[in-house]
């Protein structure tokens, strides 16, 4: 039994009651709708190096060769490796991108789906058609919240389920599943990560989280050295640290996560050690709680030495919340549900 900590103190207060949302089972699938806003949000540049095509050996046939002597060779600059990592470390410069380690192939950005721009009319015919694609919608808060158009995380060569429930908004499955492809594209032989629970199919109250209510938790094991394991307690002996580091660096970096709760003892694990060198594997240390980073992204929570609790963030997704909130005395399949009150 763990718990998680709240994001925000004091904002149980919600303004609009949701955790009896009932959503109607027939939430469409992702990536059915052509028209669906597609923002593309460059968080990362790929290595954008040019290909120096080798120089064309044209074989001549038929040419007298005997009537002049060769034209002497035209030597051109042809990008190298050097030149090209040089382009690279410009690139992050201008951008303040981080560096990988070169031999690793990057993941693309993520590609953020944004719900469409649609009236309240046509939102609620779209709510109300099965065949529309909405898009996903995190209501209400992390703690007292509700879910609608979420994707289940599916199990993959990369990740298995831990048991539990995985469905998420889809910003926030497809983080998931591109930080362990990027582990898995760095790390030949890289066992499967487990991954607990995300949220239920339409949210709301998951015992015994606290949160995981709208879409927007996931509890996801650490990488250990060794066969995988779920919720065992991660050690100096057992932590896979570069893994677990390169996890979290392309969920921090993706630029959708709020912040991820990591155990003291293993935050202690995970950061640069007394006489290890600098490098671009290591997490920013700025990401680390302290004594002047209160509001870091990584920071201690009681029953996080099991797993580590990633908090999305997808300001699309809440607004689409909050909008079918305002919506939903008139939306046909969702219908808020007080049972024993007749109020509204
Ligand atoms: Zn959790």
């Amino acid at each position: 039994m763990h718990v998680h900590r709240v994001a925000h103190v004091g904002d149980d207060d919600l303004h609009v009651p949701v955790e009896r949302l009932v959503v109607q089972r027939d939430a469409a699938h992702p990536g059915e709708d052509g028209s669906l806003k597609r923002a593309v949000v460059l968080l990362a540049v790929g290595l954008v190096a040019g290909c120096s095509s080798p120089a064309g050996s044209v074989a001549t046939r038929g040419v007298d060769v005997t009537l002049s002597a060769p034209p002497p060779p035209v030597i051109e600059p042809r990008a190298t490796d050097d030149d090209a990592g040089a382009r690279h470390a410009e690139e992050q410069h201008a951008t303040g991108e981080p560096a990988l380690p070169p031999a690793c192939p990057r993941e693309p950005p993520l590609e953020l789906e944004s719900p469409p721009w649609a009236s309240n009319d046509a939102l609620l015919g779209m709510v109300a058609d099965p065949s529309k694609r909405v898009g996903s919608a995190s209501i209400g808060r992390a703690a007292r919240g509700a879910l609608y158009g979420g994707v289940e995380l599916a199990e993959s060569e990369g990740i298995v389920h831990a048991g539990g429930y995985a469905w998420g908004t889809a910003n926030s499955v497809r983080a998931l599943e591109r930080a362990v492809r990027q582990v898995r594209a760095c790390f030949p032989d890289t066992p499967r990560l487990f991954v607990g629970d995300l949220s239920r199919e339409h949210g709301g109250w998951l015992g015994p989280h606290a949160s995981h209510q709208a879409g927007l938790d996931a509890d996801v094991g650490y990488f250990y050295v060794g066969p995988p394991l779920w919720y065992q307690r991660a050690t100096a002996k057992n932590l896979d640290v570069p893994r677990t580091r390169l996890v979290l660096k392309t969920l921090i970096e993706g630029g959708n996560v709020e912040m991820i709760f990591i155990d003291r003892s293993v935050q202690n694990l995970l950061r640069r050690q007394p006489n290890e060198p600098t490098s671009d594997d290591l997490l920013d240390e700025t990401w680390f709680e302290g004594p002047l980073r209160r509001e870091a992204i990584i920071r201690h929570a009681w029953g996080h030495a099991t797993h580590f609790h990633v908090r999305f963030k997808d300001p699309d997704a809440t607004a689409l919340g909050e909008r079918l909130v305002q919506l939903l005395p008139a939306a046909h399949p969702l219908r808020r549900v007080f049972p024993g009150t007749a109020k509204r």
